[in-house]
């Protein structure tokens, strides 16, 4: 597919208007490369076609973030200015819809010690954090993405040349957002979100206390689940405004947040993990009383290791989601080398950070009230994939009863 300005045209109102669903007389806070400035007015001008009172651009750009870990100390990156934290703060006042528009060059961090990449981004998380607890819930933000040169070359290293690959991924990306010449994605997205509610709908009536993983390749493992706790897909609601967003384009999963401390068992990863730039592969994790008590990587263990020892939280589960083996995302059957793609491709875990919003009146508690009812807490959240093809997951209800979710990678 050529993509024209029209598609264009469509992917940004998509973004826009269902993903974001930007409300008149709100402030828009877009993140965006530099490189994809014209992308930028795009949306810029959607936004404002919609009613935006004010949109605001936080531009990024690879080869910055880049030579400031090459050259600059930890100590001086570490550190929120005044100013950053100044920005947050006003955040928290104006609650803006956030759009976020990915298109990292997964190599940019290539060289860069990982020591220091987590170091930094761990003391960076710790002082934003009450800035984040303070929004979540009461904004509405969509995270999509728009190829870069190298991140397309990345993905398709065989590709004739750099223009081949931007349209390879391109073609790629908008399969999985479901816009195309013909289509209404508008009508497409109520469709699919409709089918994803439905599920979610199921799986909340079914109230299981448990699920038990297994597979062939040594997955073999049990999560507790938060009585009460809700299973949730595709959109969400602002609980300032009402507005229903959604929060990634694309979204194939459901998922939940399970009780922080209690599985038990092994997880084999079933694709690569891209974390702070770097490959982890081949690996697995091991659960003992609800932690990760050993883990195991052909490529990364040193990284792996780091990952799960960032803090408390990290060594425990955060989310548990449900993705079936025939999402688009897996179809594309490349790695997209972005957890907002490759999450999207099958089952998956992550460990730290879990979602309050999940709980009944979840949006209104504080992070500590959540935690006391079993939510994770951590400053990662690092999504992994478990979804074999042969995968199968039954819920147990609270009498014991075994009722089928995942039978060979799908919908039982
Ligand atoms: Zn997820």
């Amino acid at each position: 597919m050529k993509i024209t300005d029209s598609i264009l045209g469509k992917y940004a109102r998509l973004i826009v208007r269902t993903g974001a669903n930007v409300q008149p007389g709100q402030v828009v806070q877009l993140t965006i490369s530099v490189e994809q400035h014209a992308f930028a007015a795009m949306l810029m001008e959607e936004c404002y076609k919609v009613g935006a009172k004010k949109v605001n651009v936080d531009w990024t750009f690879d080869t910055q973030s880049r030579l400031n870990y090459l050259y600059a100390e930890q100590e001086v990156l570490a550190k929120v200015l005044p100013w950053e934290e100044g920005k947050m703060k006003q955040m928290v006042e104006d609650l803006p819809c956030r759009i976020f528009i990915v298109s990292e060059d997964p190599d940019a961090m290539a060289g860069v010690d990982p020591q220091k990449l987590s170091s930094v981004m761990q003391s960076r998380a710790t002082v934003l954090k009450p800035y984040r607890n303070a929004i979540e819930g009461k904004h509405q933000w969509v995270i999509a993405a728009y190829p870069s040169v190298k991140w397309a070359m990345k993905c398709f290293p065989e590709a004739a040349d750099a223009e081949d690959a931007v349209e390879q991924l391109w073609n790629a990306i908008l399969k999985t957002v479901r816009v195309n010449e013909e289509n209404d994605p508008v009508a497409d997205w109520k469709a699919h979100t409709d089918f994803i509610e439905e599920k979610a709908a199921w799986l909340n009536a079914q109230g299981f206390s448990s699920l038990r993983y297994k597979s062939a390749n040594g997955t073999d493992f049990t999560v507790d689940l938060i009585p009460g706790a809700r299973w949730e897909g595709a959109g969400t609601v602002n609980s300032v405004n009402g507005a229903f967003y959604i929060p990634n384009m694309p979204t194939e999963e459901i998922f939940t947040s399970p009780i922080a401390g209690k599985c038990e068992g092994t997880l084999v990863a079933v694709k690569p993990l891209s974390w702070n730039s770097q490959i982890i592969d081949g690996f697995s994790i091991t659960f003992e009383n609800g932690k990760a008590v050993s883990c195991r990587a052909e490529k990364g263990q040193a990284l792996l290791e780091q990952m799960i020892h960032m803090d408390e939280g990290a060594s425990m589960l955060g989310e548990v989601a449900l993705v079936p083996k025939e999402s688009p995302v897996n179809q594309c059957g490349f790695l997209f080398y972005e957890t907002l793609f490759d999450e999207n491709a099958c089952c998956h875990c992550a460990v730290g950070m879990g979602f309050k919003e999940v709980l009944p009146g979840g949006d209104d508690l504080t992070m500590e009230q959540a935690k006391e009812q079993g939510i994770n807490d951590s400053i990662i959240h690092v999504d992994f994939m478990v979804g074999a093809d042969d995968l199968s997951i039954d819920g147990v209800r609270p009498d014991g009863t075994l009722v089928p979710v995942f039978r060979e990678g799908t919908w039982a």
